[in-house]
């Protein structure tokens, strides 16, 4: 996992590069709002640590025009101030998180891996395994010709299956990505669920891509 710090504050930088690299993170570090955009729009980040009083290009600047570049990453932004008006220019900058100094080094990293963890793991449109496809933008899918109806909620368990395919994933897992809260005895509600979306996704078709991994958990992909 990469991870962009865009700090003109020497001891800041080095304290956070410290830190997450110790945390198994690969950082790199920009000291100007410029020389961040630049990175930012030209090589791959998992996320980026942006502050926001930078000089040469704002914080808030840096942020919308990777936006305006169609630059999804992640973005937590680090700044001085506090108050309701800067948070708010910051999320409608495109902003993922926000958080104010003097911070807290194991709130920042809890963040960080939150924001990680959200983020699909590939910035692709759609999404396909063997002839389903899913389409991220227009929120359908289908499956050869045949288009598949999803609710909202069987429509994010296959995408999280399909962002992850080949990979089997615990019901805990599944559950804490898709219903936000952790059920460590009542996994039922996953099951439930993957037994719904089978139904759309395979039920009609002789390549079954959604498999049950006894004892584990579940896992999409094409065996054909
Ligand atoms: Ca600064």
């Amino acid at each position: 996992m990469r991870i962009l710090i865009v700090e003109d504050e020497p001891k800041m930088a080095s304290y956070l590069r410290k830190g997450l690299t110790e945390a198994s993170f690969t950082v790199d570090i920009a000291a100007d709002g410029r020389d961040g955009l630049f990175l930012a729009l030209h090589e791959d980040f998992d996320l980026i640590v942006l502050d926001v009083m930078l000089p040469e290009l704002d914080g808030l600047s840096v942020l919308k025009r990777l936006r305006m570049e169609k630059k999804h990453t992640p973005v937590l932004l680090l700044t001085a101030r506090d108050t309701v008006e800067d948070k708010v220019a910051g999320f409608e900058s495109g902003a993922d998180d926000y958080l104010s100094k003097p911070f807290a080094y194991a709130e920042l990293l809890a963040r960080i891996r939150s924001l990680i963890r959200r983020a699909p793991r590939t910035a692709r449109d759609v999404l396909v395994v063997g002839d389903l496809e899913i389409d991220l933008i227009k929120r359908r899918s289908r499956r050869g010709n045949a288009r598949i109806d999803l609710t909202a909620q069987e429509f994010a368990l296959l995408q999280l299956l399909a962002e992850r395919q080949g990979e089997v994933l615990t019901r805990t897992f599944v559950t804490s990505q898709i219903w936000d809260m952790n059920f460590d005895s009542d996994t039922n509600v996953v099951d439930v669920a993957v037994k719904r979306l089978r139904a759309k996704i395979d039920a009609a078709f002789d390549n079954k891509l959604l498999h049950t991994v006894r004892g584990m958990g579940y896992v999409l992909e094409d065996r054909s």
